[in-house]
């Protein structure tokens, strides 16, 4: 496996991966790797001849109160699990690499970056969107695989690629979980004993909505209230919110319809955890 810290570096090596005609699968994380980024890397080996992880934990998309400076990190431990994912590049560029300087030049993706986490967590689609975009034009990507686990980041990546005409294909896998069904993260590892026994509750609120449409239950209301009521039944917990949106525009839904997803955002403590279920 190829450490790349530098752009120059990084650039060249797509460059000359793409003239000898190999395609490229990228997976950007934040590190902290768990089996959910492992899923990503194996689909990025499985479909494409050479597998690249970027590993970045991105000042420009965390906001002045979270958890930039206590994100979780375990450089080692990524580059064994890389290693034995089958990764053949892993850039892990320091920030002053990235931002050599305070940027002035962002991207945005205007109306679904400013709903739902959007609204919760201002500037973080803009810091998120900027840095994907940087490292499509470092890596150069002819696939990039993301995770449906961030339902809405997918929305707002897919959107940048097709708004920009970028020439990546954009791979959504699904959500991989704990044996209780809470989906993995690595902000998991911020939860006490308590708080992760609690945080099962989520996926419970979940699969209570499924059962509920599969009754035949249509209105979207009823459906929210349920989940609303599931994870009430944890004390201790916040909800910032749970709704019920269209796939494609995360627009709220007047009637159910099938292409309907449900987002849920809350916190145990000080820890935040979204998770959704594509209905
Ligand atoms: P992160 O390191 O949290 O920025 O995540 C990097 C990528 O891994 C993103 O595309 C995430 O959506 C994806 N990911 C994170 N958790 C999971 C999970 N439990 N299952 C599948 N993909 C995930």
């Amino acid at each position: 496996m190829r450490i790349i810290t530098r752009i120059s570096e990084m650039h060249a090596l797509a460059d000359s991966i793409r003239n000898e005609g190999r395609t490229i699968g990228f997976v950007p994380t934040m590190g902290f790797l768990h089996e959910g980024h492992l899923s990503l890397m194996r689909q990025a080996r499985q479909e494409c001849e050479v597998a690249a992880v970027s590993i970045f934990v991105n000042p420009t998309q965390f906001g002045p109160a979270e958890d930039f400076d206590r994100y979780p990190h375990d450089e080692d431990g990524d580059r064994r699990k890389c290693e034995s994912a089958g990764i053949d590049v892993l850039f892990i560029p320091k920030a002053t690499e990235m931002y050599p300087s305070k940027p002035t030049v962002f991207v945005t993706v205007e109306r679904i970056s400013d709903i739902l986490e959007g609204a919760i967590r201002p500037g973080h689609f803009r810091g998120v969107v900027t840095v994907v975009s940087k490292l499509f034009n470092i890596v150069k990507p002819h696939k990039a695989f993301l995770g449906q686990k961030d339902y809405q980041q997918c929305a707002v990546i897919k959107r940048m690629v097709t708004g920009l005409n970028m020439d990546v294909e954009v791979v959504v896998l699904p959500t991989v979980r704990e044996r209780d069904g809470l989906a993995m993260s690595s902000r998991n590892s911020y939860l006490n004993p308590e708080e992760r026994r609690a945080a099962a509750v989520i996926p419970r609120a979940l699969s209570s909505a499924e059962q509920l449409v599969k009754a035949g239950v249509n209105e979207p209301e009823k459906v929210k209230n349920k989940v609303l009521a599931v994870l009430r039944e944890e004390r201790g917990i916040v909800i910032d919110y749970v709704e019920l949106v269209d796939q494609e525009s995360l627009e709220p839904l007047a009637s159910m319809q099938e292409n309907a997803v449900i987002l849920v955002a809350v916190r145990f403590g000080q820890t935040r955890l979204i998770d959704n279920y594509v209905l």
